[in-house]
């Protein structure tokens, strides 16, 4: 499908704020394309699907994993919302027709992020927390900027505020958020990504 035609497609399906925070992850992430040289269609493409799953509630999104064979983590299983990036990629692939792995993985990853994230997946990851529309978070003027200026420092940054407001309401933390978290630590602090 074209962009304009999955455009039409998710204003029917997702709530109108959900909506509006899609258009601008799209918007965002094609800016961050453009800043870090990605190709901007598909980081339109996966800014536009990251939340195509996120109408379902909790119990929709463990039902269609089970449907589709799709694995589900302990984490996961104690907080189902966490999926609706996988759910969203296999909606993408099935329902709206991506095939591009990048794009898939993008969807899949937006919440967590992973290790070693290719830069569609830091570009989609990035532009859901700082998109013009979010505005609780702290900081956002100087992550929006380093957003621009170095962007694995940025992953850093998100992650680090994502568990520190994740513990703080002593919500479940999926696995993969600390690793992730540790890896770009590492990284950007000299040591081996591999942890030792
Ligand atoms: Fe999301
Ligand atoms: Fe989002």
């Amino acid at each position: 499908m074209t962009l304009s035609e999955i455009e039409e497609k998710l204003q029917k399906i997702l709530p109108a704020r959900r909506f509006h925070h899609t258009q601008g992850v799209m918007y965002t992430s094609a800016c961050l394309a453009m800043r870090w040289g990605e190709d901007m269609e598909k980081a339109l493409y996966a800014g536009l699907l990251h939340d195509c799953a996120k109408y379902l509630k909790k119990k929709e999104l463990y039902n269609e994993c089970v449907r589709y064979g799709l694995p589900i983590s302990k984490a996961e299983e104690a907080d189902p919302s966490l999926l609706h990036g996988k759910v969203g990629a296999y909606y993408a692939e099935h329902i709206y027709g991506v095939t591009d792995p990048d794009i898939l993985g993008a969807i899949t990853y937006h919440t967590t992020g992973k290790p070693a994230m290719s830069l569609l997946e830091k570009i989609v990851f990035t532009a859901d927390y700082i998109e013009p529309s979010r505005n609780q978070v702290q900081d956002l003027p100087q992550i929006r900027q380093l957003a621009f200026t170095d962007l694995d420092r940025a992953v850093l940054t998100i992650l680090q505020q994502t568990l520190a407001y994740i513990r703080g309401n002593n919500q479940i933390i999926d696995d993969t958020t600390e690793i992730t978290c540790q890896y770009y630590y590492d990284l950007l602090n000299g040591g081996d990504a591999n942890g030792s």
